[in-house]
């Protein structure tokens, strides 16, 4: 049976309070903006729930698959309307089932009554509803625990049937949640890291390090490619391109070489630090994990989390690769990491990076590169802004 209307379900845990407008209204310019390129639809809220009404043709397939990478929906339940009378419901509901496999099946009714001057209450509406479907199909079996099919009936502003709760991608509304930077490269864990603390509601700004010509423009275009995937969940972002050349060869030529690697880092977070204050930005985000490689030992995530005063996000600091690649996989990153560009971390990396670095030699090391803050800036003020999304 052909879906007429989404409806959709947010979590109740971020609705209490006086958030609830605040929420739902973004997330309804969430929906709408992401649904634009779709067709054209009626989108809006009342008693909890966001309709979604196509108006006129549009490819519902396309509108769920959409949906599903909004965050703040709990739920999506492609629904059919109908008539607010039992009989009508009852036609509906029965035409629903027919298009199911019946045999051997237990079911349930629920009903949900927001318009309260329907006859029956919802218990009432979902025993009556109970008896009509049995009347149709009598080998059908009522289950009140644990049906394998859920007839689902809302009385609102029609009355809608539906036996599917499709799982939405949860979190909450992008934009709810302030924003942050989160420094992309082309790699697995940093698209999903992104992902993450997004689906917390929090914009995304991104930057990427660059070392033309060590660095291939096809190395570049993977990263635009990774960060347009993210922002069908994201929302549209803007990718900062740094040129970071000159910086690495400075602390090649200077620096000690075992502490190369870490050194870099320093310097990544240092000018991501300064994106996020151009752009407003309250935090950044890595996708780091605790033990992954050289640079993420304790000891090297605290020389470089201590160059830089905002509040640093891992959110994959406890995930094992495993489960990494997992999400990866999930949102659709992972084909477009996996692409084998060189990154600038791998250029240059050395044989036997220092594991465990102490801050005490790396500022005695980065002592030897006297003009670092001006290279920093010079590589903002060089930066290349490409914006990602519609
Ligand atoms: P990823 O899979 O995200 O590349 P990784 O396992 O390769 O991570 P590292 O190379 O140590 O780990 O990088 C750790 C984090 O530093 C990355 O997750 C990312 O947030 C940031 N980073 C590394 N290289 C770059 C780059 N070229 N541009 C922007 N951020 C980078
Ligand atoms: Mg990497």
């Amino acid at each position: 049976m052909k879906t007429d209307l989404f409806l959709l379900k947010y979590g109740e845990l971020a609705l209490k309070g006086l958030n609830k407008p605040v929420f739902e209204k973004k997330l309804l310019d969430n929906i709408k903006a992401r649904l634009k390129k779709i067709g054209s639809f009626n989108v809006f809220a009342a008693q909890s729930t966001i309709y979604v009404e196509p108006q006129g043709e549009v490819d519902m397939e396309d509108t769920l698959k959409s949906l599903k990478k909004v965050f703040g929906i709990a739920n999506i339940c492609p629904a059919v309307r109908c008539a607010k009378t039992l009989d009508e419901i009852e036609k509906t509901a029965v035409e629903c089932l027919s298009e199911e496999e019946l045999e051997g099946k237990t079911f349930k009714v629920e009903a949900k009554r927001e318009d309260k001057s329907f006859p029956l209450n919802s218990p009432q509406l979902a025993a009556e509803m109970g008896g009509r479907i049995l009347s149709h199909y009598p080998r059908l079996k009522v289950d009140v625990h644990n049906p394998d099919i859920l007839v689902q009936v809302e009385i609102r502003k029609d009355a809608y049937v539906y036996m599917k709760k499709i799982k939405g991608a949860g979190g909450m509304p992008i934009g709810t949640n302030g924003k942050a930077t989160i420094l992309l490269s082309g790699g697995i864990d940093s698209p999903v890291a992104g992902y993450m603390i997004a689906k917390r509601g929090v914009r995304l700004e991104a930057v990427h390090f660059h070392s033309h010509p060590y660095t291939s423009d096809r190395a570049k275009e993977k990263v635009i490619e990774l960060a347009k995937i993210m922002t069908e969940y994201c929302g549209n972002m803007r990718v900062h391109v740094i040129p970071f050349t000159d910086i690495q060869l400075e602390i090649i030529d200077k620096c000690p070489k075992i502490l190369l690697t870490v050194i870099m880092r320093r310097m990544m977070m240092r000018i991501a630090e300064m994106i996020a204050e151009k752009t407003r930005g309250q935090a950044l985000i890595t996708g780091e994990s605790i033990g992954q490689v050289a640079s993420q030992t304790m000891e090297s995530l605290n020389a470089t989390n201590s160059v830089v005063s905002m509040p640093v996000f891992r959110p994959l600091i406890g995930m094992d690769k495993e489960e990494i690649v997992k999400i990866s996989k999930e949102i659709g990153t992972y084909e477009t990491s996996i692409l084998p560009f060189e990154d600038c971390c791998t250029i240059f990396v050395p044989k036997h990076p220092k594991t465990k670095p102490t801050i005490e030699e790396l500022i005695e090391a980065e002592k030897l590169l006297p003009e670092f803050e001006k290279m920093l800036e010079a590589a903002v003020n060089n930066e290349e802004v490409i914006q990602v999304g519609n």
